[in-house]
């Protein structure tokens, strides 16, 4: 690493302090591979439908950004947390097709682009390759563009490309997945994330780890992107602003407690496993995401959109067991490597049986404070 960052940025080191050995099980961090049953790539439409709802916002931006730079010869791309699957190409293939309309319409050549692919060393990078020669094809058809693709192994916490050289990054759903699990959560027993039930000392553990991550993702791409530049980033939010310790009873966290409840009620895991587990994950409010990127001062915000999220719960009726199962495999598919790690492989079949079960049991529940935030940066 560059021995700058060693001085500027002491809190940088990822998975280095005492909370490595305490919480190793963050090291596993990846969505799960393949193409199977219980995969990421099969298991991912919430994903999908999320990255067409922030189209508009990407269209849009990509767009400023040609003019704004007026229209380079080359761009360079960066998909951060692109996972594995056909979702990894979505954004990109829209990047692509707007800078080629745009170039039409305006009669200008269009740029040759490099697109690099970025998620943690532990992804399956394998089955996102396998789609490259789709997604070339489907190019080739649909905009002729001249595009590269290439892979960027390693955590958008560390410095990932050179300097001055990306002109539009796009993450969506990776940016809540903080790079260690926050210190002192000693007392939130038995919840592997905050809950209505937390201790406030829960809430800015979270902030706080949220606070820092953030905000050193905002000055290593600051580095990384040259002025004018564009970021659109969605997360999984809250639109809550008074009690930061509000979730709903069906927050996709709060099920997965109960269910792992339910397993050390059965004698299946110890009590003192399942409190030594905690989510690595925070989902901010606007207010926490504006402050954060204010403080750090390398972007203007240009768009922040708040979207309702919808893993499935309101298309299905109570006892809809399959209903509950497909809710279920959603989020084993994004975390059960981290649960295999921690609690080994034996219980992940009956730990999401349960999960489906409390599913079906808040069907009817409305009003959910869980949002979609999605915003767009411009260097400044
Ligand atoms: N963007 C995809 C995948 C979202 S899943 C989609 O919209 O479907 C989130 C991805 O972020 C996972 O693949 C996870 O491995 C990745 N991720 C989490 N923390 C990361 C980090 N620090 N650096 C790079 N990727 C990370």
């Amino acid at each position: 690493m560059d021995p700058r960052f060693i001085d500027t940025i002491p809190s940088l080191s990822y998975n280095d302090d005492k909370c490595d050995d305490e919480y190793a099980f963050v090291k596993a961090l990846c969505m799960s591979g393949g193409d199977g049953t219980n995969s990421y790539s099969a298991n991912s439409r919430l994903q999908r439908r999320v990255l067409t709802m922030a189209k508009p916002v990407l269209v849009k931006n990509t767009e400023e950004m040609m003019m704004s730079l007026d229209f380079p010869t080359y761009i360079k791309v960066a998909e951060l947390g692109c996972s594995s699957g056909q979702n990894t190409f979505l954004a990109i293939s829209e990047i692509i097709n707007t800078i080629s309309v745009l170039c039409q319409h305006v009669n200008k050549n269009p740029p040759e682009i490099d697109c690099c692919l970025n998620d943690l060393p532990e992804n399956d990078f394998n089955t996102t390759f396998k789609f490259v020669p789709f997604f070339n094809k489907e190019l080739m058809i649909t905009s002729k563009a001249s595009c590269f693709v290439y892979g960027a192994p390693g955590s958008f916490y560390s410095r990932l490309f050179s300097r001055n050289s990306l002109h539009i990054i796009h993450s969506s759903y990776a940016l809540h997945w903080l790079s260690k699990v926050p210190e002192k959560l000693e007392n939130n027993k038995g919840n592997v994330y905050i809950t209505s039930s937390s201790p406030q000392s829960a809430y800015k553990a979270y902030l706080n780890q949220f606070q820092k991550d953030f905000t050193m993702f905002l000055r290593l791409r600051s580095e990384e992107i040259v002025s004018n530049g564009r970021m659109v980033l969605t997360f999984i939010g809250r639109n809550t602003l008074n009690d930061p310790l509000y979730r709903d009873c069906c927050h996709f966290w709060t099920l997965l407690s109960k269910s792992l409840r339910d397993l050390v009620f059965e004698g299946l895991v110890s009590e003192s496993k399942l409190d030594a587990f905690n989510m690595p994950f925070y989902d901010p409010n606007v207010q926490e995401l504006k402050q954060v990127i204010r403080n750090e001062g390398s972007f203007e915000i240009n768009e922040l959109e708040t979207h309702g999220f919808d893993l499935g719960h309101s298309t299905y009726e109570e006892d809809d067991y399959e209903g509950g199962h497909d809710e279920a495999n959603c989020i084993r598919a994004v975390s059960e490597p981290m649960l295999v790690a921690h609690f080994g492989e034996d219980i992940i079949d009956t730990l999401f049986d349960k999960y489906a079960h409390h599913v079906t049991q808040h069907a009817n529940c409305r009003n959910k404070t869980t949002v979609s935030l999605v915003v767009s940066l411009t260097k400044k």
